[in-house]
């Protein structure tokens, strides 16, 4: 495949995946197994053609970087054991380390506790010119907080705001809302928003797990309290189909990947971040007469040294 081919590949492939109005989103709509008009003997070229288009991202993000105007915000979300991890390391396995930063957001801190629910990943916004990537979100304030219904009673809110008869419906449709200005207003600041929920199915993370319980170098990943949240499968399954319904949106779409085969999942990630980054076309800033008659007086000085 060349650069072209890959091009057009990405566009396909991230387009199958984007939900951009999620009034109709159905979760089940999507089925984790789904490899696109892809075969399972593809799975080869789908990862050489994965390795050039990776060169081709670190080459539109060496131009992001070098623009310094407008910034990438990668939001990944799922399951344990759906692959997060890995998608993230591949994808951004070619890029300049420089221009992009990864932030992971476990159980808030009681420092983090005492501040809004965005504050923690608005100081880890990426800056200008870079790629910034979110492993996990402010979106959990809308999953395992509302799975979890505890969690909230530890955020130090005003009663009459989680009141459970008069306000807690609206608290959830709330936060979605606030969330959808906060990305329309990373937006107006020149980000790209890019949303995904790595898919997994029940049975998938059930092999991951024994895996990961069976390997011993796979040992350390496996946490009693992953065993633990499976028990909470359907609250998750129906906390995210609510929350991309709200929160799909034209600006700041949610890709809904399918997650149980690995290969495919990094894959499709990589081709919707090459599909947004050529869209956004960056290009490296040109010099106008005046610069280049100071760098023509430079390189004078340097040769007559
Ligand atoms: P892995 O398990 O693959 O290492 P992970 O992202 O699951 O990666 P963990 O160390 O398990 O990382 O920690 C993440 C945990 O923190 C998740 O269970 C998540 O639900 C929880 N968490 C994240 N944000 C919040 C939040 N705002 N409130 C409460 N819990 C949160
Ligand atoms: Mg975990």
């Amino acid at each position: 495949m060349d650069l072209d081919e890959i091009r057009e590949h990405s566009r396909r492939l991230s387009a199958r995946y984007r939900i951009t109005d999620g009034h109709k989103f159905r979760l089940s709509d999507i089925d984790p197994d789904d490899i696109g008009n892809l075969k399972k003997s593809d799975k080869k070229d789908a990862e050489e053609a994965l390795t050039l288009g990776i060169r081709a991202l670190a080459d539109l993000q060496g131009k992001l970087y070098a623009e310094h105007q407008r910034g990438i915000l990668l939001i990944f979300q799922a399951m344990d054991a759906a692959g997060k991890d890995g998608a993230i390391e591949h994808v951004m396995s070619g890029v300049n380390p420089q221009g992009c930063e990864v932030h992971s957001f476990k159980a808030p801190s009681a420092e983090e506790l005492s501040h809004d629910y965005l504050w923690r990943c608005i100081t880890r916004l990426p800056e200008q010119g870079h790629i910034g990537i979110f492993n996990r979100s402010y979106y959990e304030e809308v999953l395992v907080v509302r799975v979890h219904p505890e969690l909230l009673a530890k955020q130090n809110l005003p009663p009459a705001l989680v009141d459970q008869k008069n306000n807690y419906k609206n608290l959830w449709q709330q936060r979605y809302e606030e969330i959808n200005n906060f990305e329309r207003y990373l937006c107006h600041n020149g980000y790209v928003v890019l949303k995904f929920f790595l898919h997994l199915s029940k049975d998938e993370q059930k092999k991951r797990f024994l895996a990961r319980l069976d390997e011993p170098d796979k040992n350390w990943k496996f946490s009693v309290a992953d065993a633990a949240e499976r028990q909470h499968w359907d609250a998750y399954q129906h906390a995210y189909e609510k929350m991309i319904r709200a929160t799909a949106t034209e600006i700041a779409p949610w890709h809904v990947i399918p997650a149980d085969n690995k290969w495919f999942t990094r894959v499709a990630v990589a081709a919707t971040i090459i599909e947004a980054l050529n869209k956004l076309n960056p290009a490296y800033p040109t010099v106008d007469d005046d610069k280049r008659a100071e760098l023509a007086k430079a390189k004078r000085a340097l040769i007559e040294e």
